[in-house]
């Protein structure tokens, strides 16, 4: 790609001015880009920050939160050349009253990165275009001053993403790139520092030529007018369509066991499983909302299930609270009363999804209304039900489930008004046994066999009902 070319859309180079604008990882190009004054900002953070000792000292007191503690043995990435290019390590710092985040790369291919800051919660997002993270260990420290948490992972097909977490309105006080040196490949440094509410509003949202929520929460709309709404029963003539959801992915992992296990990759493994025994019996045609890792936002979820034509809608997922002994499966449909408090508190921590992937959820329309679709969906919830008590009951004959297993919350993944849908939780991966489970391919075999047997059910009763 051509950097000339790309500098004409980017525009904005340098330190305040980054927010918002994709910058290109070598400060090289800004010279291209003829941002000369912006240029010289950089450079003089750039010598500024190398003065106050060699890069590789710097980013040893950046692993330990300390300045000029010696030598710390922090696997720096791989070496600049060696191996894939990618995000080989994050390390946070604690520089008095701000705070360093820093992302190394290896290799020497270019990436763009863009920078953006986001309320309600306060958020920092960092998007890198281009190269995929390959870290080589979990960053160990993962909260340190005005951070108190941070995730990645992919957010669109060739976009990842980081969402830092602050807490409290931030400044991205400076932004800079490190060239490959001592050993460390390639760095972009922000220096994040607490700031007021005000100064923090001026500059928050989604930068230039981000997809819009608000536009994109339209489009849906209009996407999801154009599939007629058609109740399900009218719809049971041709060959069943089953949607599985596999919860949470990319930058969203969802809930994490005890042992690391990421829920992402729990409910994908099982939706594999489960969608190869659904088609093994010739009678389904079954799609999954995502079949990598990769964040989809709930709304899309639904939009998928709606232009598939599902005549089920299954989203799997897998729980984690903080009491270990607690464990089982569990089946949810939607309702606007949530049938007790756990319920609603999980259909909450659901529902975060969005916002923890980084999405600016302002201007989000409300639900599509009207009388059709209130038909539609009360037929709907009536069908969802009769499905979640048939999962229940054939699952409790091979599994532990919670008591009651079938609950109801509003949970926003469950809104298509026309497709039967359920929120399968697995078990919780903060359980012993229930982590053992969930993360064998056993388990995972007999469990999707199990499910089968519960979707053939439910059809099979449903076919029953129309001959009469
Ligand atoms: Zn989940």
């Amino acid at each position: 790609m051509s950097l000339a070319g790309l500098g004409r859309n980017w525009g904005r180079i340098g330190a305040r001015l980054a927010v918002a604008g994709f910058l290109a990882l070598a400060p090289a190009f800004a010279a291209e880009a003829g941002q000369v004054n912006d240029l010289n900002e950089l450079v003089r953070q750039l010598e500024a920050d190398l003065r106050a000792g060699d890069a590789a000292a710097e980013n040893d007191a950046m692993s330990t939160g300390a300045l000029g503690t010696g030598p710390v043995p922090m696997a720096p990435g791989t070496p600049p050349g060696a191996g894939g290019a990618g995000v080989t390590s994050i390390r946070l710092g604690d520089h008095g009253d701000q705070t360093r985040f820093v992302m190394e790369f290896a290799g020497e291919n270019l990436a763009d990165y863009r920078i953006f800051t986001l309320a309600d919660p306060y958020r920092v997002v960092i998007d890198i275009k281009g190269v995929p993270f390959n870290l080589a260990e979990t960053p160990a420290v993962k909260s340190l001053g005005v951070v108190t948490g941070y995730r990645y992972g992919r957010f669109e097909a060739d976009t990842w993403r980081v969402v830092i977490d602050t807490g409290q309105p931030v400044e991205v006080a400076r932004n800079f790139v490190l060239d490959p040196q001592s050993g460390f490949g390639r760095r972009v440094v922000l220096d994040l520092a607490p700031t007021d509410m005000a100064s923090f509003m001026r500059t928050a949202g989604l930068p230039e030529g981000a997809p819009d929520t608000a536009a994109a929460a339209a489009a849906e709309l209009a996407a999801v007018a154009a599939v007629p709404i058609s109740p399900p029963a009218q719809r049971i003539e041709r060959r069943r369509i089953v949607v599985i959801d596999p919860g949470h992915g990319g930058v969203d992992p969802g809930a994490l066991g005890r042992s690391g296990v990421k829920e992402k990759n729990v409910t994908l493994a099982f939706a594999r499983q489960f969608a190869e025994e659904l088609r093994a019996t010739g009678r389904y045609d079954v799609h999954l909302t995502r079949d990598s890792d990769i964040f989809i936002p709930l709304r899309e979820r639904v939009t998928i299930a709606r232009r598939k034509q599902a005549d089920l809608f299954i989203s799997v997922h897998a729980d984690a609270i903080q009491r270990p002994d607690v464990r089982g499966l569990s089946v949810y449909t939607l309702s606007e009363t949530a049938s007790d408090a756990e319920a609603a508190a999980l259909a909450r921590k659901e529902n975060q999804s969005d916002l923890i992937a980084g999405l600016d959820l302002q201007g989000e329309t409300p639900e599509v209304t009207g009388i059709l679709i209130d038909l539609a969906q009360r037929e709907t919830k009536n069908y969802s039900s009769r499905f979640a008590r048939s999962l229940v009951d054939y699952a409790s004959r091979s599994t532990k489930t919670l008591d009651p297993a079938h609950r109801f919350a509003g949970f926003v993944v469950l809104k298509a008004p026309d497709v039967p849908s359920v929120l399968v939780e697995l078990g919780f991966l903060t359980n012993h046994e229930d982590e053992k489970l969930l993360t064998s391919s056993t388990w995972r075999a007999s469990m999707a066999k199990t499910m089968t047997r519960a979707v053939d059910r439910y059809f099979g009763d449903r076919m029953a009902e129309m001959a009469n």
